[in-house]
């Protein structure tokens, strides 16, 4: 089965040292990709695509940037599009963004730029060879109306050119089936190109925040009340306990992935390397050689 781990842009000098750190961690891992976030509005803009072309340009992996339509105008969009390209870049994870501030805010398309993510996938594919996939919500995109015009909505991307998708992270993963299911029955064509589960192996309950947040919604009650019962009843959380079971939650939904044939486990890192492989080592992944070349 293979894996996949999301990076964020480095902020500073520091934080791209750190990620340097995970990326030759991961690269003895040999993940079947690495995907680069965009920055809410193009706010790290020279530096993320400065990064991901050094992924492309220093290491043995394949990085997939994310490119999202917050504040760009579609002259803009193509030609980051271009700047990735120039770097050795062909696979781009196209999405709208959110309204930065507040990714529950009222989102506003740039005057001259795009309304959906559908438009971009068509931007994007009109300009070259490129690989691209789009997000999908095993729970609903939070501003859909209902799961079948959700559906409706990303079957649309995949239509547009899409070939595969990368789902929000989810802690349940009856969601993520249930998803591929809508998928399938919607469109058998579309339905049969990969649907990407994205896993966060929480640390500590701070994590918990930050999953929340990338979710969009409040975690399984059964899934918190095991990290809780990890952290105790102390005026300090057990942070060694609630990491453990953040990494056996994240191992046990990694193996019902793998039962239930999802094409590749997709991790968000935060940059580091450890509890990710953890889980990794927990499913038998091993550090392997690096293939020898003919
Ligand atoms: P869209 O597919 O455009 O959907 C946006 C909304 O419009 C949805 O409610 C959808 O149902 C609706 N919609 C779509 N098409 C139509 C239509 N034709 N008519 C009417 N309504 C429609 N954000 C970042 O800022 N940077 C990142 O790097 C980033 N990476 C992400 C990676 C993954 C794997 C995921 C799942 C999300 C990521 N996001 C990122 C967050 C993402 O940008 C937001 O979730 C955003 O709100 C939706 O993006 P989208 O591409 O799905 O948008």
């Amino acid at each position: 089965m293979p894996f996949s781990v999301e990076f964020n842009p480095p902020r500073d000098e520091a934080g791209e040292a750190r990620l340097w750190r995970a990326v030759r961690e991961f690269e003895r891992m040999h993940p079947a990709f690495v995907s680069m976030t965009y920055g809410a509005g193009g706010s790290t803009k020279d530096r993320t695509v400065r990064v991901t072309g050094q992924l492309a340009r220093e290491t043995t992996l394949l990085p997939v940037a994310h490119l999202t339509a917050v504040g760009h105008s579609v002259a803009e969009l193509r030609s980051l599009v271009g700047a990735y390209a120039d770097s050795g870049i062909r696979n781009i994870l196209v999405l709208r963004g959110d309204p930065p501030g507040d990714p529950l805010g009222e989102w506003h398309r740039h005057p001259q730029g795009v309304e959906y993510a559908e438009e971009l996938v068509r931007i994007v594919r009109d300009l070259g060879d490129f690989h691209v996939g789009v997000a999908s919500f095993p729970q609903g995109h939070h501003r859909s109306p209902d799961l079948d015009t959700d559906t409706a909505y990303l079957t649309a991307k995949l239509r547009a050119g899409a070939e595969y998708s990368i789902t929000q992270m989810f802690f349940d993963v009856e969601h993520y089936l249930r998803l591929r299911d809508r998928v399938a029955a919607f469109d058998p064509v579309e339905g049969a190109k990969p649907i990407i589960p994205e896993l966060m192996p929480i640390t500590s309950l701070r994590t918990v925040a930050r999953a929340e947040e990338l979710c969009g919604r409040p975690l399984p009650s059964a899934v918190l009340e095991r990290l809780r019962r990890a952290a105790g009843d102390g005026p300090e959380e057990n942070r060694a306990a609630v990491r453990a079971a953040g990494i056996e939650i994240a191992t046990e939904m990694a193996e019902r992935l793998i039962e239930e044939g999802a094409p590749c486990l997709h991790f968000i890192t935060l940059n580091f390397a450890k509890a990710t492989s953890e889980v990794l080592t927990n499913l038998g992944y091993g550090v392997r050689a690096a293939p020898v070349s003919a």
